[in-house]
């Protein structure tokens, strides 16, 4: 790949690998029960830890570059969050890293992420996009996007639980399967993916050339309060698609997309108001494009990352291979969502 941000490519390569390294470690102990506990604690110390190593790796390289991360240090310096600081600590330790950090450096390093707003050249990360299927085990991402005058320039996802190849989306703890970054630069270079296991290949993707739309696969949330599954399934329903959905959290499902597993992502808003954020797509988007899909919201609008955290401009979204992408826009009005 060559380009005007290839040193952001590769920087970002490497803090998105450690962090899945970080989070592979964690889910691995995550309680089988966590879920119906509603324990969210492994979540926040990967949260907390992914965002502090990608915000650290990020200012040594780029120290001028604002980061707009999920994760909130006013939060983090309560009393109750402490003992998630600490187990954070211990986790950061545990991958050996040359950054030492103790609890002030960890605390400054997430602050750096939580930059306020837009500005001509920055970043965006979810640290642990998919909270709950990191929890159950399943599909989770780290999402680490380049944002310049309003344009997704580098995106990285970082996917420990998805296969090389294939849509599983329970890949058993401990499986020999190293997981997947997918990651892209604009400029017609393409999209790839990365094993986790070894950083230095990169095999090129392409998305689905099907244009049959009976032939075609959906992908959505597994929450229903992410994306309405009863709209998704009557645009499939009318586009002919006979198979059933693939329930995916987190932006795995535009890597799915991006090579090919897939043709189509709905992402229909579930209440009026709702306003996207801009770190649960910009990572994703980018990787689409590049692997030659098309993503728009559901009024067929180009993402707008101009107006900070949120896509206020912007409401769901629609990604696909391309030969459906309009038929699906025109559809939507149909469908009687009330917002
Ligand atoms: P997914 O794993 O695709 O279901 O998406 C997870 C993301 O959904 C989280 O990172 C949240 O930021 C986001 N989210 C939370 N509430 C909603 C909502 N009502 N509609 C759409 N996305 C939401
Ligand atoms: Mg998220």
């Amino acid at each position: 790949m060559t380009g005007r941000f290839i040193s952001e490519l590769e920087v970002a390569i490497q803090a998105v690998a450690t962090a899945s390294v970080l989070c592979r470690n964690v889910q691995a102990a995550i309680a089988t029960d966590a879920i119906e506990k509603k324990d969210k604690s492994p979540v926040t110390i990967a949260d907390y830890v992914c965002q502090g190593i990608v915000s650290h790796l990020l200012h040594e390289a780029f120290p001028n570059d604002p980061l707009i991360g999920e994760e909130d240090v006013e939060e983090l310096r309560q009393d109750s969050q402490k003992p998630y600081v600490d187990a954070a600590l211990i986790e950061l330790a545990k991958l050996n890293l040359d950054w030492k950090a103790d609890r002030n450096a960890l605390l400054d390093s997430i602050a750096r992420g939580g930059a306020a707003g837009f500005s001509s050249r920055f970043w965006t990360l979810d640290p642990v996009d998919g909270t709950k299927g990191f929890l159950r085990k399943e599909q989770y991402a780290i999402s680490l996007a380049l944002i310049v005058d309003g344009v997704i320039e580098v995106g990285v996802l970082g996917c420990p639980n998805l296969p090389e190849k294939g849509v599983d989306p329970i890949l058993a703890t401990g499986s020999k399967d190293p997981g997947v970054m997918l990651v892209a630069m604009r400029g017609g270079n393409g999209a790839y993916t990365i094993p986790l296991d070894d950083i230095s290949q990169r095999h090129p993707i392409r998305v689905s050339s099907v244009t049959d739309p009976a032939q075609m696969k959906f992908c959505e949330s597994v929450e229903s309060g992410h994306s309405a599954h009863d709209h998704s399934a009557t645009v499939a329903k009318t586009l002919g698609i006979s198979a059933p959905s693939i329930r995916l959290d987190s932006q795995a499902k535009y890597g799915v997309l991006a090579r090919g597993e897939a043709e189509i992502y709905l992402r229909l808003p579930t209440r009026k108001g709702y306003k996207e954020k801009i770190w649960d797509h910009a990572g994703g988007v980018i990787v689409i494009e590049e692997a030659g899909g098309v993503v728009t919201d559901i009024d067929g609008k180009p993402l707008d990352f101009t107006h900070g955290r949120e896509l206020l401009k912007n409401r769901g979204i629609v990604a696909s291979n391309g030969p459906v992408h309009q038929q699906i826009i025109d559809l939507i009005p149909s469908l009687g969502l009330d917002n």
